[in-house]
């Protein structure tokens, strides 16, 4: 039920004519390994669905100036990670606001009650990335597999 009640007010931040799934013109590339989208210019585009990740979400979300996320939420078990790609504005996060700006990346805590606005005098279009916390069990040099393969730039 909180999840519904977190989905419909998203949606209600949406502009009646768009639905997310029109934020991705259209498939170019898909194979066994690999699967890509081109992702236009949207209020919130989801990218789970559309390139079948199965190990995260991730989002990434425009706020005209002065907007704000309508609500305040948390989660049950995702940490999420969000980078600020563009603009400027502030997080309200347990009671503190921050402010937040393109280039800075953090993370919250599951447990973490947060809201994101963008700044009153320019927009901000931020990445969600959600992971199920302590999911993780390798990375780079523990998981990551040399190949024999040569791409063709490479001699
Ligand atoms: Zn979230």
């Amino acid at each position: 039920q909180e999840r519904s009640a977190l989905e419909s007010a998203t949606r209600q931040r949406l502009p009646r004519s768009g639905c997310q799934c029109l934020s991705v013109k259209k498939e170019k590339v898909m194979t066994e390994n690999f699967k890509l989208v081109s992702v236009a210019q949207a209020p919130r585009t989801e990218l789970h669905d559309q390139l079948g990740l199965t190990g995260c979400e991730v989002s990434i979300n425009s706020l005209p100036a002065g907007a704000a996320v309508p609500f305040v939420h948390a989660h049950k078990q995702n940490e999420e990670l969000y980078g600020v790609l563009s603009g400027s504005g502030e997080i309200w996060i347990d009671g503190e606001v921050h402010a937040i700006k393109a280039g800075d990346w953090f993370r919250v805590s599951p447990a973490g009650k947060r809201a994101i606005r963008a700044a009153e005098n320019e927009g901000i279009t931020f990445i969600c990335m959600q992971t199920k916390a302590g999911s993780l069990e390798n990375y780079t040099m523990t998981d990551g597999v040399m190949c024999e393969e040569k791409a063709p730039w490479l001699k």
